[in-house]
């Protein structure tokens, strides 16, 4: 098969230099162009991007020319959004009419009716909506979102727990990683020796958009989830890598090893098993007392699984657990590459 041209909206970034990064070599994709602000447009990437990854740069990306973020500037058949979301707001539609797939990290689009809130290992038939959406709106293209990076490997868990044993509400305490926060992001006086109980707009998200990723595919869009969360977001002083500690009711009493047993053997949906970047395994059941912890567990399955462990009887509601997902890689780039892959796969590009 040829590679198909894609491009990355907001390439210098955290999420962005995910996207370079996971893109080097990718079986199906090749990076035709990188776009940035006015203040890296016309530079080499090379130049004007502060790379903080482990892995080097790839050669090409480094003599690469920024260019704006409009569809003039490449040939690409899909752009991955790693835009602040004030700008995805503007920028993303006129990539989506000009016959252009979008699929998007940023928060601007989640919550409409007619956009698909993916994670392929958990919804993938959600993806049906982007008909819906191009009858709509009149696009040839469209936008695909994944969801908050928060979000992501706590949803992927409530789901084994939901389609096993049915699933009422979650109590979440997330310890959120610095790169969630984008680059720079925290000063670090405010962060070393510290933790902050605080994420703006993070609480929201979380409370929300699993229950539409949990929800139904109707004529009308997605019915949500009847399930009640409540959550707490704290940023702590760790790198990358989401911790989730949750406490769960279910539709019925299960014991831990109950619930563990079913979350190991969770199986993505068919279509969206076998892809590039498919999750390998969907989640890994650790047993150690303390484990998972991000500087171990966070590249599990090439930073693509859902890590969970501490599954225990809860005093309150009936389970707890923790999670550990990558949050530049499961929950920003590789998610959305992902979700690339599904949708060409289903012939929806
Ligand atoms: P970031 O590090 O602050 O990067 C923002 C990027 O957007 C930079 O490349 C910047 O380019 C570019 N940009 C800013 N204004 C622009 C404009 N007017 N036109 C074109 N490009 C522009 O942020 P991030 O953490 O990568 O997050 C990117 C998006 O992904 C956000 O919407 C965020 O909410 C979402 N997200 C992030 C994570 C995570 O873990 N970090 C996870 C899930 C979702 P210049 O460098 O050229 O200014």
């Amino acid at each position: 098969m040829p590679q198909i041209p894609v491009a990355v909206l907001g390439a210098t970034g955290a999420v962005g230099q995910r996207f370079v990064s996971l893109l080097d070599n990718h079986p199906w994709f090749k990076v035709v162009a990188l776009t940035g602000s006015e203040r890296s447009s016309g530079k080499p990437y090379g130049q004007t991007c502060r790379w903080a990854l482990s892995n080097p740069m790839p050669d090409w990306a480094r003599e690469m020319v920024i260019v704006p973020s409009s569809p003039e500037d490449s040939d690409a058949r899909i752009v991955f959004s790693a835009l602040p979301s004030h700008k995805a707001k503007e920028i993303e539609p006129v990539f989506a009419s000009a016959g252009i797939a979008v699929c998007s990290n940023a928060s601007a689009y989640r919550r409409e009716a007619d956009v698909p809130l993916l994670l392929p290992e958990v919804n993938a038939g959600h993806i049906a909506l982007v008909q819906q959406q191009r009858q709509n709106r009149g696009w040839s293209g469209c936008i695909l979102t994944n969801p908050n990076c928060t979000s992501t490997g706590l949803t992927v868990s409530l789901k084994t727990l939901q389609e096993a044993f049915g699933l009422k509400k979650a109590f979440i305490v997330s310890l959120q990683a610095l790169s969630g926060a984008g680059y720079p992001g925290v000063p670090s006086l405010d962060i070393i020796d510290n933790v902050i109980p605080n994420i703006g707009g993070e609480e929201e998200k979380v409370e929300w958009e699993p229950r539409k990723m949990l929800g139904k595919l109707s004529t009308g869009g997605i019915e949500l989830a009847e399930v009640r969360l409540s959550a707490h977001t704290n940023r702590v002083a760790v790198v990358d890598g989401h911790i989730v500690c949750l406490s769960v009711e279910l539709g019925t009493e299960v014991s831990p090893e109950e619930a563990a047993a079913a979350m190991a053997a969770y199986q993505a949906p068919p279509s969206a098993r076998d892809l590039p970047s498919s999750p390998r395994p969907v989640i890994l059941v650790r047993g150690e007392a303390d484990r998972p912890q991000p500087r171990l567990d966070r590249m599990t399955g090439n930073g693509m699984t859902t890590v969970v462990g501490r599954v225990r009887p809860d005093p309150l509601l009936h389970l707890k657990f923790v999670t550990l997902s990558h949050n530049t890689i499961r929950g920003a780039a590789g998610g959305s590459i992902y979700n690339a892959e599904l949708l060409v796969q289903e012939s929806l590009l």
